[in-house]
């Protein structure tokens, strides 16, 4: 639902998550509209199929980044 405040000054976007460093989603602060990043950079509303995208990239982001952790400390220590 589009409050007054919106519709008067736009949504007002704060990151709501992280998902990896180029993707995150947003929130506006007044309505609770979300957006996320799209593939080609820009902003997207936030459905269920992009909110599946997400948590697909997140996961492979986060076993990247396991990874990444294992490999480095395999050469620190
Ligand atoms: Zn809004």
């Amino acid at each position: 639902m589009k409050s007054i405040y919106c519709s008067f000054f736009g949504h007002q976007y704060e990151v709501s998550k992280k998902v990896t460093y180029h993707v995150k989603e947003y929130k506006c602060s007044h309505c609770s509209a979300q957006m996320t990043t799209n593939g080609k950079g820009g902003l997207t509303p936030l459905t269920p199929k992009y909110k599946e995208i997400n948590s697909v990239l997140e996961r492979i982001h986060f076993k990247r980044m396991d990874r990444k952790r294992k490999e480095l400390s395999s050469v620190i220590y």
